[in-house]
């Protein structure tokens, strides 16, 4: 039976994963290597808790459980003595995932099961990096976490219908709907959205039309939600460069990134979270397009 919940990471992911987990009724601690990132990641908590809370879409009682229920850590090995799940939400670098796996391979307990948020990356792969491969498997969930009802749960070779039943238990417990699926690189979601996303950029690297007029053209003429580079913002563009570097070498050239994105990574205009990418939110607090 799983209680205690620790996630790696309290970057985009990693807090609103904390988030649902603790509302979900689930005693968790947040672990990340940077102070700083645990104390935003603290903040953001509960701002989302307050907000919850303003708009009613959680009870008094949940957001006093959700306070409760949530530490944070920067030691990982002690963090996971007692962890009944491990949910990785670590950079998407197969080195950082490496690390983090043998880490808690090696201070958690034996019954522990190991779950990875990665995009796009193998669970097989993940799984190798520790001994347990029947109990691990991704645990897919989207941005933002407390918002987007899905979590796509993929199964590596060895991970066993225990495995797939008790996490799906976990996810449905935070609230969400699932899917089940079988690996494959960039599962469903993100096999679709990174091609999508990268197009876009070979769009405005050809100088076809202003980034306004791409998403206008998506959100209006095709019903998406929002414009591919309203999303890539919001995802992260390092995050998106990741996962098409991961995808290009998988699964081919269809993937390689557009130069035009490895420019603007390279220039730190990162997305909401550094003030700028394809969009400035600097300026104001509203969003101001350039
Ligand atoms: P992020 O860069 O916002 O956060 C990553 C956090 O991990 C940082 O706070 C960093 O300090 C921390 N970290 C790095 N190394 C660590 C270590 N060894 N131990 C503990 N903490 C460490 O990244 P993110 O956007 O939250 O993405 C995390 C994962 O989730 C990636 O695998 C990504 O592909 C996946 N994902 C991202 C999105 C998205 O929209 N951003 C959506 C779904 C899945």
């Amino acid at each position: 039976m799983i209680k205690q919940i620790v996630v790696v990471g309290s970057g985009l992911m990693g807090r609103g994963i904390a988030y649902v987990g603790a509302v979900g009724g689930y005693a968790v601690t947040v672990v990340d290597i940077n102070e700083s990132a645990l104390q935003n990641a603290k903040q953001e908590i509960n701002h989302i808790i307050k907000k919850g809370l303003s708009l009613g879409k959680i009870s008094s009682e949940k957001a006093e459980q959700a306070h409760s229920n949530l530490n944070f850590e920067s030691d990982l090995s002690k963090a996971v003595a007692k962890a009944d799940l491990i949910i990785e939400a670590v950079p998407e670098q197969i080195a950082i995932k490496k690390q983090v796996f043998e880490t808690i391979e090696e201070f958690s307990p034996s019954h522990c099961y190991f779950a990875t948020n990665t995009s796009t990356m193998s669970p097989t792969e993940i799984a190798s990096f520790a001994k347990r491969p029947e109990k691990t498997i991704a645990m897919h969930f989207f941005n933002p976490v407390h918002k987007m009802p899905l979590v796509e749960i993929v199964r590596g070779l060895e991970t066993s219908d225990e495995t797939a039943e008790t996490i799906r238990e976990v996810a449905t417990n935070m609230g969400k709907e699932t899917v089940v699926i079988k690996e494959f690189p960039g599962f469903i979601t993100s096999r679709i959205s990174a091609l999508v996303g990268n197009e876009a950029f070979y769009m405005l690297q050809e100088g076809l039309g202003t980034p306004e007029e791409i998403d206008k053209a998506i959100k209006l003429g095709l019903n998406y939600p929002m414009g591919p580079f309203e999303l890539v913002d919001l995802v992260g563009l390092d995050t998106r460069l990741n996962n098409l570097n991961y995808l290009h070498e998988k699964l081919g050239e269809k993937y390689r990134p557009a130069p035009i994105l490895e420019q603007y990574v390279k220039a730190g205009r990162l997305g909401r979270k550094s003030g700028k990418g394809v969009y400035d939110y600097t300026i104001e607090e509203e969003l101001i397009k350039k």
